[in-house]
């Protein structure tokens, strides 16, 4: 065959293969997850003043455009939209900020081009906020809340690869339907069992007696399990309308303990109080709180564990609060009085979520 001729001569296997690839890229670049990032600070967004300063750095350093900066592998993996709710430390954290992150990353779901939202969030608080959008998200979408334990300029720092993993277990299908996730250390835990662990390490978030629901490892996002309790799409409360959650409040039990913290909250206007343990001081208060129609839950200070519920309790009108720690039960009965102060229906609430 002449050279001219045989330059043009195709096989029609190559035509396939280069029309196969056009498409296949195409394909590629839509099937990229568009993901909800909304950022709230914590160490994940704060700065040192060296690369070794692992404690006293500074909170709300790092904006979201320098977060996404610094990580241009995620432009590989996902298509982000931004939205800062708050750049502070957990601790400052409050029912304004969570409303604010609960109504918006809704919004964001609702809408069919998104496949999941991501929070950045100080790991301090971060089992609260996780547990309250678990029981506020209208969407079985996936939502992973993420941290760091090292600030943005240390030395083998945690919150890039935290971050990263999170927007891929966002946009990893297997997540619908999870509930809310917390992602760190390559771990994937559901928001309802995850709890903070340890004060400074970076293996910090443990599920203590159920375990993690599956990891982020560096070929695949894996699933071992899923959360039984009710959560985000089948969840009855409802804070599209919300501007204020009722107070509610915590005292923890010691051998001796005073009930003046607990006249004290009665005073200070709470709705409910959860207590970690009591002392035999606490009953006489509880009966007076009760008087004035305040919602009493027992949780347990040990942190793994159910409270059963005694007929001894019932009877008294005390609600327990299954295997939630005080800062979780704290969360969820601040729901459960948005819609009832009936001791009954809100230990329904505690058996079901
Ligand atoms: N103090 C920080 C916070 O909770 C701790 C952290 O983010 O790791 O905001």
């Amino acid at each position: 065959m002449p050279h001219s001729l045989r330059s043009q001569w195709v096989p029609w296997t190559v035509h396939l293969w280069v029309i196969c690839s056009i498409l296949g890229g195409w394909q590629f670049a839509e099937a990229k997850p568009r993901i909800a990032l909304f950022t709230t600070g914590g160490t994940i967004q704060s700065k040192g003043d060296d690369r070794l300063t692992l404690f006293e750095y500074r909170a709300g350093r790092v904006p979201p455009d320098e977060l996404l900066a610094d990580l241009p592998e995620l432009k590989d993996i996902a298509d982000i939209e931004v939205h800062e709710i708050s750049n502070v430390g957990s601790n400052q954290m409050d029912t304004q900020k969570l409303l604010a992150l609960a109504k918006g990353i809704n919004g964001e779901l609702a809408r069919e081009e998104i496949s999941g939202a991501v929070v950045t969030h100080g790991t301090g608080t971060l089992e609260e906020t996780a547990y309250f959008l678990h029981l506020t998200v209208k969407s079985s979408k996936p939502v992973v809340v993420v941290g760091a334990m090292r600030p943005f300029t240390a030395i083998s720092r945690d919150g890039p690869f935290n971050l990263y993993n999170a927007v891929r277990t966002a946009g990893t299908p297997q997540a619908n339907g999870m509930g809310v996730m917390v992602v760190l250390n390559d771990t994937i835990h559901s928001a309802r069992f995850v709890t903070k662990g340890h004060t400074y390490h970076v293996e910090t978030f443990v599920s203590r007696e159920l375990g993690p629901l599956g990891y982020v490892d560096s070929d695949q996002v894996v699933f071992y399990r899923k959360p039984l309790t009710r959560h985000t799409s089948q969840s009855e409360f409802d804070i599209s309308d919300s501007d204020s959650l009722p107070q509610v409040d915590i005292v923890y039990g010691y051998q001796e303990a005073s009930a003046a913290p607990i006249d004290a909250l009665v005073e200070d206007g709470s709705k409910g109080i959860i207590y970690a343990d009591g002392s035999p001081a606490y009953a006489n208060a509880f009966l007076a709180a009760q008087a004035k129609g305040i919602v009493i839950v027992q949780s347990d200070r040990k942190g793994a564990g159910r409270v059963v519920l005694s007929d001894r309790s019932a009877a008294k009108g005390i609600v327990t609060a299954d295997n939630l720690n005080a800062q979780k039960a704290r969360v969820l009965l601040r729901l459960a009085l948005t819609k009832t102060t009936d001791p009954r229906i809100i230990q329904r609430i505690f058996n079901e979520y």
